[in-house]
């Protein structure tokens, strides 16, 4: 997928968020990207490994927004909140890794396998528990082995590592240590969410805008989002005044 993401103006913004507060987090993440791919399908984004879409969300955070952010988590051990920097750019791998089939020896079998897509966790997120789910991620990711139809826990949990070492980007792992007691902890960083929640926010803060302006001004919505960013906060300044 070789098109250029585009930044999302504050039509667009308001629009993802409108789309997507009732959405499951995995279509959310659809209705971002798409936002931001012009004369991409979401079928196409959809089928693009839980890795590569990641790189790509992580692209467009830092189109939108830059690349500079704060994240925040709990001391599991002490309850303190931790501030933590993240960067966007930094954190995006360059590359973009196609879906293709890969393959490992185990026991003396090989077995071939792809990365899983959001498609393939669509089709999971009824599993009734964890275990299931990855079972039945697996089993979908799995392309003709001369295995048994249930396959054993060691090849689900062999196959779900060598997923994972595949696709790198699909797991952000970020480590702490809580500047109160000292422990030391690691987290999954969710660039969908965190995302998410920033674009949520960004749309609360542009309705408060056009509600401020259009009350002072009589201005559309259409008239006051037209308005340059720099333009629409220098009213603000004034009507604030
Ligand atoms: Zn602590």
């Amino acid at each position: 997928m070789e098109q250029p993401m585009q930044p999302l103006s504050p039509e667009k913004i308001l629009a993802v968020w409108e789309g997507g507060r009732q959405q499951h987090e995995l279509d959310r993440a659809l209705t971002l990207l798409a936002a931001g791919s012009p004369g991409v399908s979401r079928h196409e984004l959809a089928d693009l490994t839980i890795g590569a879409r990641d790189a790509r969300l992580l692209q467009l955070r830092t189109l939108v927004l830059g690349p500079s952010a704060t994240g925040f988590a709990e001391c599991p051990e002490c309850g303190e909140r931790v501030e933590f920097p993240i960067d966007t750019a930094a954190l995006a791998q360059p590359k973009e890794l196609a879906a293709t089939a890969r393959e490992i020896e185990l026991d003396g079998t090989r077995i071939r396998f792809r990365l899983p897509t959001s498609h393939d966790l669509a089709e999971v997120v009824a599993a009734p528990d964890e275990a299931q789910g990855l079972r039945r991620l697996i089993d979908r990711c799995v392309i003709e082995s001369s295995l048994p139809d249930e396959l054993p826990n060691e090849t689900i949990k062999a196959l779900s590592r060598a997923t994972l070492e595949a696709d790198p980007q699909a797991e952000i792992i970020i480590s702490f240590s809580c500047p109160g007691c000292g422990q030391r902890w690691e987290m999954l960083f969710d660039i969908a969410q965190f995302f998410w929640d920033e674009i949520a926010a960004q749309a609360r803060r542009l309705l408060r805008e056009i509600d401020a302006l259009a009350h002072a001004y009589g201005w559309s919505e259409r008239e006051i989002l037209s308005l340059p960013t720099q333009r629409r906060q220098s009213y603000l300044e004034l009507v604030a005044a």
